[in-house]
């Protein structure tokens, strides 16, 4: 009966996620799921992102470990307001953690709220937390098997962003053949090279990210 207690758990996520998509929206916050394997560089390109948009839109962001406080140490020491969720060992975000989260944040005037989730490319994908848009970050390092390995994230997600491209000459990462297969997954994917250390792509990311923020207000 493993199969039915996971479509009740799944109809029971949806149901909160279609009330946190409709708490957000009232309030007309975008929300981006952000996920990615652990050391993909989620948070790294967190950082940037929030260093160039500070001043230009208000921001939250939800982070989601599985113990440490250490991202979300990362992202107060920007000057972001941020809330942890610590999963003390649950590999993705649901919906109930991401409600709880977002009621102890002041959402008042925020306009973007962005929810790192938990690394993991399995079933982050799979729970709806009431987001606008998800985001898939891979990195270069990770090799360039993972979208045909790990459809359903690269299905679910609108943007995927090839991070830590700048090392692309020390690997033997096909971008050709990725990019191939990510566009046969998911045709309207968004895909952006980026790379924190050299500053690649950050930007047409915060443009992208300025764009959808202008559509829910
Ligand atoms: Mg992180
Ligand atoms: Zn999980």
């Amino acid at each position: 009966m493993e199969i039915k207690v996971m479509k009740n758990i799944l109809g029971e996520n949806d149901r909160i996620a279609a009330e946190n998509r409709k708490f957000f929206g009232e309030k007309k916050i975008f929300v981006l799921n952000l996920m990615g394997s652990p050391g993909s560089g989620k948070t790294s390109l967190l950082e940037k992102t929030l260093e160039k948009l500070s001043g230009k839109i208000k921001i939250a962001v939800i982070e989601g470990d599985l113990f440490t406080a250490k991202d979300a140490q990362r992202i107060e020491n920007i000057g972001v307001q941020v809330v942890q969720i610590n999963t003390s060992g649950g590999c993705h975000l649901d919906a109930q953690m991401v409600k709880r989260a977002a009621e102890s944040l002041n959402l008042d005037e925020i306009n973007l709220l962005i929810v790192e989730n938990v690394g993991n490319l399995v079933c982050p994908a799979e729970f709806d937390v009431g987001e606008n848009l998800k985001a898939v970050v891979l990195s270069i390092t990770e090799g360039d098997d993972k979208p045909l390995k790990y459809p359903l994230i690269f299905k679910e997600s609108a943007i995927t962003l090839l991070n830590k491209i700048d090392l692309i000459p020390f690997t033997n990462f096909n971008l050709e053949s990725a990019r191939e297969d990510l566009m046969t997954l998911h045709p309207n994917l968004k895909i952006i090279e980026t790379s924190c250390t050299k500053n690649i792509g950050v930007d047409e990311f915060c443009a992208w990210l300025l764009e959808k923020v202008g559509e829910v207000n």
